[in-house]
């Protein structure tokens, strides 16, 4: 059996949102217009073959899914999902979505299951809404990195950790381009996106709550990241020498309040999957680090070709391949 887990959809409703704030000048979310490419392929009235793939969730994924051998996927809204959006807007474009997925799972239980999109910018209603879905049959909460620039080791945005943690579910934080104040530099060579900096900006958020002692306050958190964990596990050596040396100085570095290493959090509160890299030399380095019990097979469908995926998945050798395509998934996600 196959599971993939980092699977994306869109909605008519949030597509015609971005094109909306698109259209306006996408106030305070510079990094948006450079995702015009993407969003043109998003337009589901252009009918581009991306686009019509992210809406369907019906008889046209599960045709993909057949066609390579994947049996059930994990789906949650794609990057930036309903963070660039005012609180309002955002808070119902997600309870819409996760009605529409919800559905969608309802109606295809043995190849469907989904995270419930929520919108950080309204951190009491997120988690209310986190539970909502729960309640409907969703299985954790995606967040597409930053919310106008802001991370989930901020206190204000504690709410929603609480919730999943209460609740028992996983919050799964996804890529988008690169942050406001980071955002130049990358852009100036188109490095923001799946090149580079897709990846600098969720490793960055992952350790910005490991080092700020967000898993000291809430251990029970597991939190899921693709793309092998964003470059982290080749780091975590370094880091954990440099942050008990820096860790001398207390007042130079007021903001590293976690108790431990950071590897001990990345090992014990993150899972990781591989979505568009199921590449053999750094799939095979990734579970030596992180060990056969918390790494995940997934696609990236529809950015990524599944059948490609998912014959470069099969020319790896992991250590348990029962563990990777599917018995992982149904713990971290509580699948039945
Ligand atoms: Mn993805």
């Amino acid at each position: 059996m196959k599971i993939a887990t980092e699977e994306a959809f869109t909605t008519p409703e949030l597509v015609k949102g971005w094109n909306a704030l698109l259209n306006a000048g996408a106030p305070a979310e510079p990094g948006l217009p450079l995702l015009a490419g993407v969003y043109q392929n998003l337009d589901i009235e252009r009918s581009s073959e991306v686009a019509t793939n992210l809406a369907d969730l019906g008889a046209g994924r599960i045709a993909h899914m057949d066609e390579a051998g994947v049996d059930m996927q994990v789906i949650f809204i794609t990057a930036p999902g309903v963070q660039v959006f005012d609180a309002d807007t955002g808070c119902g474009l997600a309870e819409n979505a996760n009605d529409i997925l919800a559905e969608a799972v309802n109606n295809h239980p043995t190849r469907f299951a989904g995270l419930a999109a929520i919108a950080p910018q309204a951190p009491q209603r997120a988690a209310q809404e986190l539970e909502r879905s729960v309640g409907l049959g969703l299985k954790g909460a995606v967040v597409n990195s930053h919310t106008k620039g802001q991370y989930l080791d901020a206190p204000e945005f504690w709410p929603i950790l609480e919730a999943a943690e209460s609740l028992d579910v996983p919050i799964y934080i996804h890529p988008r381009e690169s942050a406001p104040a980071m955002l130049t530099p990358f852009a100036e060579r188109h490095l923001e996106k799946a090149m580079w900096g897709f990846q600098t900006e969720t490793g960055l958020h992952a350790l910005r709550m490991i080092v700020s002692g967000v898993f000291d306050k809430f251990p029970k958190l597991q939190i899921g990241l693709g793309h092998l964990g964003e470059g982290i596990p080749f780091w975590l050596d370094r880091q954990d020498r440099f942050y008990l040396r820096y860790r001398q100085a207390p007042d130079t570095y007021p903001h590293f309040k976690a108790e431990h290493v950071p590897s001990k959090y990345f090992l014990e509160n993150f899972f990781v999957t591989t979505s568009g890299h199921n590449w053999d030399p750094a799939l095979r380095f990734v579970e030596e680090v992180i060990g056969e019990d918390r790494l995940l097979f997934a696609v990236d469908y529809p950015y990524e070709n599944c059948v490609q995926q998912t014959e470069q998945a099969g020319a790896v050798t992991v250590k348990n391949p029962d563990k990777f395509y599917h018995l992982n998934a149904k713990k971290f996600f509580k699948l039945d």
